[in-house]
């Protein structure tokens, strides 16, 4: 009979952290989130403080989720981190999360010396996403596919050849960071115009702000403006199928690119459903080169919860 393993994924994005107890894989047994908190973080400049803040809130955070679901940490046999941004080869550093205020942060010893005798791993939340839905969701059995994950950022993985490609010179694959519009807005990476700026959730904050339709000191959220989309409120919907045109223009792109079976759509967005599917369709459809049949698009299986669902399978993975 085989053993039952339990992990903890914890997934922290530019608005929220969010952990989930993870049974034999991918089976989603208790879930909490808390705000990231980014006053607190951006309010120093000592990265050994931000990293503590965080390490705090992720601490509290599995703390109770585990006291939610009455288990104890001791049948835990992992904690998997996922975070936005460039980690170092050896998995220990965050190299660059501007998102969340990360340059050489060496995040997962902090998070290891809270959970003393837990394993504790680190990986980026993009191949996070693309390793769960690669060996149980979305991209399994796929030889060319693409995963895009739109949240706070954007970012994404690529299968070619059937396996996941992590980049010629081992850097990886960067699809929030190719450039959209020249000149267009800063980005989180220092230059301007990229995906990020124009398909996040971020870029419908800022539009939502531009056109008036939002005050630059509201507190909301993006999916604020896609539930009003979806009620029908006129000029949310505007809003909305301007952010939808900016993400068929990257998606034929890359269609154009590599012209895969299938293109994934995961992250915070992903949650729109078919909502966002039946907008991007026919919007790719007329801008796309390729005329006989091009890549299926669909949503995520994992949605929004492939970054800690891969979080926790990439700490068993690292233990082999
Ligand atoms: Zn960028």
């Amino acid at each position: 009979m085989q053993k039952i393993s339990y992990k903890i994924g914890v997934d922290i994005g530019g608005t929220h952290i969010g952990a989930a107890i993870i049974k034999n894989g991918s089976q989603i047994i208790g879930r909490k989130q808390f705000p990231f908190p980014q006053d607190e973080v951006f309010a120093t400049d000592y990265m050994s403080e931000r990293g503590s803040i965080v390490c705090d809130y992720i601490y509290n955070l599995v703390t109770a989720l585990l006291h939610e679901q009455r288990m104890s940490i001791k049948i835990i046999s992992g904690i998997g981190i996922a975070v936005p941004g460039g980690i170092s080869k050896d998995n220990e550093t965050v190299i660059k999360a501007g998102n969340l205020g990360f340059y050489n942060l060496p995040l997962r010893k902090l998070v290891a010396r809270r959970f003393e005798n837990t394993r504790v791993s680190m990986i980026n939340d993009a191949d996070a996403a693309m390793l769960a839905e690669y060996t149980y969701g979305e991209l399994q059995d796929t030889q060319t596919a693409v995963l895009i994950t739109l949240g706070t950022g954007v970012g994404g993985g690529l299968v070619i050849a059937g396996k996941p490609f992590k980049g010629g010179m081992g850097n990886g694959i960067e699809l929030g960071h190719m450039i959209l519009k020249k000149d267009g807005d800063k980005c989180g990476c220092g230059h301007s115009g990229c995906v990020e700026t124009l398909c996040s959730a971020t870029a419908i904050k800022n539009m939502a702000i531009r056109s008036g339709y939002k005050k630059a000191d509201d507190k909301f959220h993006a999916r604020n403006i896609i539930d009003d989309a979806k009620d029908g409120i006129v000029d949310a919907e505007k809003i909305f199928d301007e952010f939808v045109d900016n993400l068929s223009c990257a998606i034929v792109s890359i269609i154009n690119f590599i012209d895969p079976e299938k293109i994934v759509i995961g992250g915070g967005i992903a949650h729109t459903g078919d909502y966002l599917i039946k907008k991007l369709i026919p919007q790719v459809k007329e801008k796309s080169f390729f005329e006989n049949g091009y890549a299926q698009i669909c949503l995520a299986k994992y949605l929004n919860d492939a970054g800690m669902i891969g979080a926790a399978l990439y700490n068993e993975k690292s233990l082999s």
